[in-house]
């Protein structure tokens, strides 16, 4: 870890493969360079678990629908996620974002495919559509985490991947900054679009993301898809924020 702060991100990818096997979370050696993770990260990784919104996916007590999808049906199906974004888990996702490690996104591409995940059949999908990034945001980050773990997903369910045709038309700002459900809105207002040619006709489709916070973002994609003639569209996340943990 030291080293590969030492030489910088951009060359972090690089020390992975010269360097013997460590964590891609907190740096400890590894016998072996599978899995990307320590036993340790990994026992600090929180799975989402418990009752949730039949949605949107959050921790729920009641049944069906959490008051934020009763409010505001949308086009967005459902969501699932498979751990509670805190923790090791938030480090891990930060380490893939920011640090390259790249390898991480087959990590959790591998956990999403073999969760159980409530109601969401995700081989019954026609395509894995990955959340775009911008290309200012693509240029300087170098790859779309998301299209990485959508890649490795869709080989690992047999499920077509259709990265290319939704795009983010616009640079956005983080919805972290967005305080109110009118200005997350007005950020994604026209922000996500569909190019032309696209195979989205009559299909379902399940859009794939590291992090879902307030599903805003999800949401904007899924009205995209929907106007570009989607059947039914759902998402699939490595994490959730929690917004209210019970006490
Ligand atoms: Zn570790
Ligand atoms: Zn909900």
């Amino acid at each position: 870890m030291i080293l590969s702060r030492w030489i910088g991100p951009g060359l972090a990818a690089l020390g992975d493969l010269l360097l013997p096997p460590a964590c891609a979370v907190c740096g400890a050696l590894l016998d072996h360079p599978a899995p990307a993770v320590c036993p340790e990260c990994l026992f600090g990784f929180e799975h989402l678990s418990g009752p949730g919104c039949y949605r949107c996916g959050q921790p729920y007590p009641g049944a069906g629908l959490c008051p934020d999808c009763r409010d505001d049906p949308g086009h967005l199906g459902k969501i699932r996620s498979v751990y509670v974004f805190d923790g090791a888990l938030q480090e891990a996702v930060l380490r893939l974002k920011l640090n390259k490690k790249t390898r991480l996104a087959s990590f959790f591409a591998d956990r999403i495919a073999w969760a159980d995940l409530p109601d969401m059949n995700l081989r019954a999908q026609d395509y894995l559509v990955p959340v775009p990034l911008h290309k200012s945001r693509l240029a300087g980050r170098g790859f779309n985490q998301s299209q990485l773990i959508a890649r490795r997903l869709s080989r690992l369910l047999g499920v077509g991947s259709a990265p290319y045709h939704l795009i983010r038309a616009r640079p956005t700002l983080s919805q972290f900054q967005m305080k109110s459900k009118r200005a997350r809105r007005d950020n994604l207002m026209g922000a996500f679009a569909v190019t032309g040619g696209h195979p989205f006709t009559g299909k379902d489709l399940c859009l794939v993301d590291d992090v879902v916070t307030t599903g805003s973002t999800l949401g904007a994609c899924a009205d995209a898809l929907k106007q570009a003639g989607a059947r039914r569209v759902v998402a699939v996340t490595v994490a959730r924020t929690i917004q209210h943990r019970s006490p």
